[in-house]
């Protein structure tokens, strides 16, 4: 069985991940999301167990001591972390499996799976960042300040990343994603299994006609 690719992407608190995410979901039928536990509070309309599971600090970390998660990290004064057994169950079905994760999850998780493919998503400018930071409606100006000086920290890292897509037009952003997670199923690194049956193939060939 083949098995899915591992894609994390983040960019910066605005650049529209979620809207991409929930395009893909809708778009193919290849992947899974996976939902990240957090201490931050749900924002209005958010549902435990959809966008996130909301945990207390206590909880999380009990779940860190347990080891249950791949990554986790501290965002902006709340713990956020990736629960490891739902990514490894979809990946081994064959999932394509999407982290929506900030930088340093990111670069955890590129370290423990290289053939983790890394995608970060930015608006155009910084102005238009702001905008859509400020236009969601849902945080006070200090968080947004307090997200805008986070996003100056994560631009020293985008170049970590595999490849960086530009969230202009939304659909086209969907699709480039998409391309670039189904061209990820051709990497060496996830074809072990098929290099080597045709390695052992063409060595036995060799030897039966010898
Ligand atoms: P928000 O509070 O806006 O939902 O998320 C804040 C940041 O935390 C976003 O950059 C989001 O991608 C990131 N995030 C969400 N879940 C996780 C996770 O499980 N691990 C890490 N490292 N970051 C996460």
């Amino acid at each position: 069985m083949s098995k899915g690719v591992l894609t994390i992407v983040s960019g910066f608190s605005g650049a529209g991940k979620g809207t991409v995410m929930k395009g893909l979901l809708a778009n193919y039928d290849n992947y899974a999301l996976s939902i990240s536990a957090t201490t931050r509070r749900p924002r209005e309309g958010e549902q435990d167990g959809r966008e996130y599971f909301f945990k207390t600090r206590e909880e999380f970390e009990q779940m860190i001591a347990e080891g249950a998660f791949i990554e986790y990290a501290q965002y902006v004064e709340n713990y956020y972390g990736t629960p490891k057994a739902y990514v490894e169950e979809q990946l081994a079905n064959g999932k394509d499996v999407l982290l929506e994760i900030e930088i340093q999850g990111a670069l955890q998780v590129k370290k423990l799976r290289p053939d983790a493919l890394l995608i970060f998503i930015t608006p155009p400018s910084a102005e238009i960042l702001e905008q859509r930071l400020t236009g969601r409606g849902t945080e006070t100006p200090e968080v947004i300040a307090m997200r805008m000086n986070r996003a100056v920290e994560e631009a020293a890292y985008m170049d970590a990343y595999d490849y960086i897509i530009i969230n202009d037009q939304l659909e086209d952003c969907i699709e480039k994603t998409h391309r670039l997670i189904q061209s990820q199923h051709a990497a060496s690194s996830l074809q072990s299994e098929f290099i080597c049956r045709i390695q052992r193939e063409l060595k036995e060939r060799k030897e039966s006609k010898a």
